[in-house]
């Protein structure tokens, strides 16, 4: 180990930055976070360092002494020249006085390592000085797998502490080391606060001192996840975190194979398909199924493709989990629309176009089915968006028509969106069933009716992908260098 971590408080502390411009003004935002009194000491002191710090630090412009150093927790000196630098590592340090020269690991006392900062709990990692891109690469692969809410876990936590030393004496580690990983830190991360609190105080009440195996609060939860349009880069940082924390996975058919392989490697997983007309699973057992997952006390994550209440039924999952008093949690995802919309350019209300933005499902546009307002479906200013809708785009054509719709309005279906291998067709509304035919068009795939429509066009072509492979592997060439 070339550099011992410490973690020290700065709270009300006097803190040194022997330099004004951009390099100290980095070095101040870090400050301010832990509380400290900063001081730039230094002849030049930019204008915008001054702005921004107006109210955090105070400012003396001229050289520093050694008396300035007197009461100083540590120092910083951020400075280009390599003779000052010197001098002012040299200055500090016969102060007594810890001093960190930026970018110069040599005259470093200390370095300040990356941070993933979550309030009570704080990861720092260091590369010794010697590789700060590594040490911001490696910060950015472990953020996402801590929650934002975990320094408050630890708060609330806290809250117990007494209790839980006059209930569980001498099984205090053991206790915390379940919470931790068990269901109630679980529900208390989904954002469930008081379900927490209720159930740690049952927790605590109910054990009878002999065996904390015996009285594990028994209920997991359940996480009811959008998985978005198919590429897994779009998923949330949350969904993405839920992954590696399931027990058991129900998944929909159409989340793809990328994002399960996101997964926890030892999560179990179950298909329980979704396909117009061949529901793997019935609706009515995949809640049995989540229900009683949950009562073993199993972290369940429900993942579906796009966003689960928008034509995903997940409102209906999340009503029988409520009702059978399951702890039951949504993580929005990408829905189709907007997945295919980003993936093919195409604002769905391009302010040019459309003033009002339809979600539409197939499935209920039949010829005589009253619940359809298709005089609204068909009004001019519309974009309209139908998922599920490939087999009924004769009568959704049909009838947009008959209500006025033009002929020549433009459609595009768009098959497999945001996927490798998705497809586009164009064309317009009278000719829809024959673009879905000719282009093969398979589902999933989703019919987008309306001006905007003429918008849509592949944005990954092979001379793009050329530029974007160009473009990293000079940015990997840079790296190397810098
Ligand atoms: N909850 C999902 C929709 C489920 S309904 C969401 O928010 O996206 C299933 C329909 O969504 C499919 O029949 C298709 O119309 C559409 N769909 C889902 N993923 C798609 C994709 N990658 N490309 C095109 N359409 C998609």
């Amino acid at each position: 180990m070339q550099m011992f971590p410490v973690f020290t408080k700065l709270i009300d502390q006097k803190v040194v930055i022997v330099g004004g411009g951009e390099d100290a003004a980095r070095k101040a935002r870090l400050l301010r976070a832990a509380h400290a009194h900063v001081y730039f000491i230094y002849p030049v002191i930019e204008e915008s360092v001054r702005l921004e710090f107006a109210k955090n630090a105070k400012f003396i412009d001229r050289e520093p002494l050694a008396t300035d150093f007197e009461r100083t927790k540590i120092a910083f000196v951020a400075v280009e020249d390599a003779e000052q630098q010197k001098l002012y590592a040299e200055l500090i340090r016969r102060a007594g006085v810890l001093v960190n020269v930026v970018d110069v690991p040599a005259l470093c006392d200390f370095n300040t390592p990356s941070i993933i900062d979550r309030d009570e709990v704080v990861v720092a990692i260091s590369t010794n000085g010697k590789a700060p891109m590594l040490g911001r690469s490696i910060r950015s692969r472990i953020e996402k797998w801590l929650p934002a809410r975990l320094g408050s876990l630890v708060t609330f936590a806290g809250r117990y502490r007494p209790a839980v030393k006059v209930r569980f004496p001498g099984r205090i580690r053991q206790f915390w080391g379940d919470f931790f990983d068990g269901a109630i830190a679980t529900q208390f991360l989904a954002g469930d606060e008081h379900g927490a609190h209720d159930a740690m105080m049952k927790h605590i009440n109910q054990f009878d001192g002999d065996d904390l195996n015996k009285d594990q609060s028994p209920m997991g939860v359940v996480q009811i996840v959008g998985a978005g349009p198919g590429d897994p880069e779009l998923l949330t940082m949350r969904a993405h975190r839920l992954l590696q924390e399931a027990d058991v996975i129900l998944y929909d058919r159409l989340v793809s194979e990328d994002i399960l392989s996101l997964a926890r490697r030892d999560a179990v997983r179950h298909f329980v398909g979704k396909e117009k007309s061949n529901h793997a699973v019935p609706q009515e057992e995949i809640h049995d199924w989540m229900i009683a997952l949950a009562r073993t006390g199993k972290n369940v994550v429900r993942l579906k493709g796009g966003d689960p209440f928008i034509f995903g039924r997940g409102g209906e999952e999340l009503s029988a989990l409520q009702e059978a008093g399951v702890p039951a949690f949504v993580t929005p995802g990408i829905t189709a629309a907007a997945g295919c919309a980003a993936a093919m350019g195409m604002a769905l209300t391009h302010r040019d176009h459309a003033q009002v933005l339809t979600f539409v499902t197939g499935h209920t546009c039949n010829e005589e089915d009253p619940t359809i307002d298709w005089q609204s479906l068909a009004q001019s200013n519309t974009t309209l968006v139908v998922y599920m809708g490939i087999n009924k785009s004769s009568t959704i054509a049909e009838k947009l028509i008959a209500f006025g719709r033009s002929k020549s309005t433009p459609v595009a279906v768009i098959e497999n969106g945001t996927r490798n291998h998705q497809v586009l067709a164009k064309g317009n509304l009278g000719t829809l069933p024959l673009i879905i035919e000719r282009a093969g068009i398979k589902s999933p795939a989703l019919l987008v009716i309306g001006e905007v429509a003429q918008l849509a066009k592949e944005t990954f072509t092979d001379e793009i992908q050329q530029n974007l492979n160009d473009m990293q592997i000079t940015q990997q060439a840079q790296r190397m260098i810098g």
